[in-house]
């Protein structure tokens, strides 16, 4: 194409993050988040605050604002954290994307706007199956951009069909818009001829559970930091470091910490920092363990006066990991014991928003969470609830990973069960903003102990009420207990730390 021609960008992504253990992710768990095709997904990503996956959205807007450009949406999915994706609607998504490509005419360039860690019910990178078949569809003078989550398990193949991969580098992700917006200048550069990018991947034997991935301490942090650092000491050499904490949960062949190094030509330079910081994260590897606090610590705690307030993420079930995000064990456990002053948040269970709403504020009723159990560690509870507020649930988060972004939780309500006061969604998402409290009108700064479904994201949200030192993180059941040897693994490559003590590494000699 001419120089003076606008450059011509498709547009895809299959958005999902996969617990093996979680049901199968069907179309009406995307149709419920998002399922976009043609002009709809510019629509949605030019929105001021969008529903979609916040780098697709900076990603287009990026491109709107440094040039011109003609945009070719095809199609854009996202669910939220779930089983793996039913075979079949991953192949009806990649004939959509097959189709819309090949129809599309000359293209400059595909981005991807996935997350990096599905499985399907049929095989274990359908990641690298859309990735590849953009490259296929464009072929090797085009360029394919890939956006990821830093929770992507990396396979081979999505490295080597593409010219570019962005992950995350913040957990809680807050990073969203700079990752989008870093995507589309380094796609700019590309088409101007100022970089021909060469990556280098090394994969660890190492699958931590992702509490212990947090960004702003620990060992992935410092993995994180010296990635930035040296990036900017090798200054113009380096087009981006991206360093994959994985999501064990998908339990696939491609799991495993993971460090792609993209270099703007001179793929020694990759190859000598992937190295270096692969070298770095092996070497503190007995450092991605952590000790959880046990449920009876926990409500005992909750019993105390006198003491600073407290936040509890349920770290069995995290909606945002594939959890059921309606157990009810720690829920209970604090009922039983006649905690005072808990703000409990968010409890998903439709059927009994549903209730709520039909006995309005001030009704009382006798409460069943979780009437629909389908796990051993799911238990129904019941309790008499007084309704103190409703909500239909469309909010914009405030703070943290959702600041900006519209979420639609469904009909919510808040109900009372003594001292407690529990919020009910009927989408499932994961606490991730002081608004699933606030649209109730109630305080999260008057609250003695406040609980979430969420692993860590929550930390975002809530941290001007809870610092690090004042959140715990329960060992709870669930799909997403970050006790690992609790689970039987299927996939994962073996031996591989900290499921095994005894594993050994040793850097490429490329
Ligand atoms: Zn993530």
């Amino acid at each position: 194409m001419s120089e003076k021609t606008p450059p011509r960008v498709a547009i895809i992504g299959v958005w999902l993050e996969s617990n093996r253990q979680a049901p199968t992710a069907v179309q009406a768990d995307f149709r419920s988040f998002y399922e976009l095709e043609g002009a709809a997904i510019l629509e949605a990503a030019r929105h001021p605050n969008p529903a979609i996956t916040g780098e697709a959205a900076a990603f287009v807007k990026t491109m709107d604002a440094t040039g011109p450009w003609e945009p070719v949406p095809i199609l854009l999915a996202g669910c939220h954290p779930h089983g793996p994706i039913d075979g079949a609607l991953m192949d009806d998504y990649l004939a959509i994307c097959r189709k819309g490509l090949a129809e599309a005419g000359p293209l400059d360039a595909v981005y991807v706007a996935n997350h990096g860690a599905m499985i399907a019910t049929d095989r274990d990178d359908p990641d690298g199956d859309l990735i590849a078949l953009a490259r296929e569809m464009v072929g090797p003078k085009a360029r394919v951009v890939v956006t990821l989550d830093l929770h992507g398990n990396i396979s081979e193949r999505m490295v080597s069909e593409c010219d570019l991969i962005v992950g995350y580098r913040t957990n809680p992700h807050v990073d969203y818009i700079e990752r989008g917006e870093e995507a589309a200048l380094s796609l700019r550069l590309m088409l101007a001829g100022l970089a021909e990018p060469k990556s280098a991947f090394i994969r660890l034997p190492l699958t931590p559970a992702s509490v212990n991935l947090l960004t702003a301490s620990g060992p992935y942090g410092a993995m994180i930091d010296y990635g930035t650092r040296r990036r900017a000491e090798l200054a113009g050499d380096i087009l981006n470091v991206s360093i994959f904490g994985g999501f064990v949960f998908s339990d696939s062949d491609k799991n495993g910490v993971a460090i792609i190094v993209t270099a703007r030509h001179d793929l020694a330079r990759a190859q000598m920092l992937a190295r270096e910081i692969a070298e770095l994260g092996w070497d503190s590897r007995a450092q991605f363990r952590k000790k959880l606090t046990p449920l009876s610590d926990a409500v005992q705690m909750a019993l105390k006066t006198n003491r600073p307030p407290v936040i509890y993420a349920d770290s069995g079930d995290n909606p945002g990991g594939g959890g059921t995000g309606r157990t009810t064990e720690l829920l209970s456990a604090l009922a039983w014991a006649g905690a005072d002053n808990v703000l409990v948040g968010s409890f998903f269970d439709p059927p009994l928003a549903k209730r709520a709403h039909e006995a309005g504020v001030g009704g009382k009723i006798r409460a069943t969470f979780n009437s629909h159990a389908g796990l051993p560690c799911d238990q129904p509870f019941e309790a008499d609830a007084e309704v103190v507020g409703l909500h239909h649930g469309t909010i914009i988060g405030r703070l943290g990973s959702a600041q900006g972004k519209t979420m639609h939780l469904g009909p919510s309500a808040a109900l009372k069960i003594g001292g407690i006061t529990v919020v009910v969604i009927s989408e499932r998402f994961q606490t991730l903003d002081p608004m699933y409290f606030e649209m109730f009108g109630l305080d999260i700064g008057k609250a003695a102990t406040v609980v979430v479904k969420s692993r860590g994201h929550f930390r975002a949200g809530f941290i001007p009420w809870f610092p690090p030192e004042n959140v715990y993180e329960v060992d709870t059941e669930g799909l997403t207990s970050p006790v690992l040897d609790r689970r039987q693994w299927q996939r994962i490559p073996r031996p591989s730390y900290p499921l095994d003590e005894d594993v050994s590494w040793t850097p490429p000699q490329w």
